[in-house]
């Protein structure tokens, strides 16, 4: 039996995921499918100052602290991007990203357009922004309401929330309408294969070919 062989190194630099949308969209399924799927793909784990909901749990949703600490967060420089969002405030903290980008995996956020745009200033070579819309308005609202957890006012609410975030879709790179989850997820993940396999993420490359051309 031959022995062991080490791993081959990783051949590509890792990528930046960016998937947005209003809330009621899909994102939140999506993003568990790829993850469950691929082992190459982190997810980031945002600190928020909103409170925690049902069956939210802590470091697995979101890192849940208060104004001081995301303050002192802040002023620590340890967020990649911060927004206020809807009232509360939202942070992609460094570390994690750091990390994962070194190991040589991708990192998915699920961000709002103005940390989208923040990451983008930051790390914009790396990054991949795809906008979830749903099929229509009223799909939407039907979706919202189908939760069964909010009442008129914050459904209506939500929605209003929906029309301003889905103003930002031209900003993205790859804008999807969720019809369906499986061909969303589909989609998703053809254009995260397709990047992966860009020349100018593909770090080896040039040495392989120069290998195979012996030029
Ligand atoms: P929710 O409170 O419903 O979980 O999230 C509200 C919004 O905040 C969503 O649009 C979500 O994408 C966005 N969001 C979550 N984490 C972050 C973050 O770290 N930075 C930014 N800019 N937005 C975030």
């Amino acid at each position: 039996m031959d022995a062991p062989t080490e791993p081959p190194p990783r051949q590509r630099r890792g990528l930046l995921i960016v998937l947005s949308s209003p809330s009621g969209a899909g994102k939140t399924t999506i993003s568990r499918r790829l993850l469950e799927a691929d082992p190459d793909i982190a997810m980031s784990v945002s600190a928020t100052t909103r409170p925690k909901r049902p069956g939210e749990v802590e470091g697995r949703d979101y890192i849940f602290v208060d104004d001081a600490a995301f303050q002192r967060m802040i002023d620590g420089s340890e967020f990649v991007e911060w927004a206020p969002v809807f009232g509360y405030r939202y942070g992609t903290p460094k570390g994690a990203v750091k990390q994962a980008l070194r190991d040589g995996r991708d990192i998915l956020f699920d961000i709002d357009w103005q940390g989208t745009q923040q990451l983008k200033a930051a790390m914009g070579e790396d990054l991949v922004s795809i906008f979830l819309l749903p099929p229509s308005m009223e799909e939407l609202e039907r979706r919202l309401r189908a939760r069964g957890t909010d009442s008129d006012s914050v459904i209506s609410d939500r929605m209003t929330r929906a029309a301003a975030e889905i103003s930002h879709w031209p900003e993205y790179e790859y804008v999807l309408v969720n019809h369906d989850v499986e061909t969303c997820l589909q989609q998703v993940r053809a254009i995260v294969a397709a990047e992966r396999l860009k020349k100018d993420r593909q770090t080896n490359l040039v040495a392989s070919v120069r290998a195979l051309t012996g030029q």
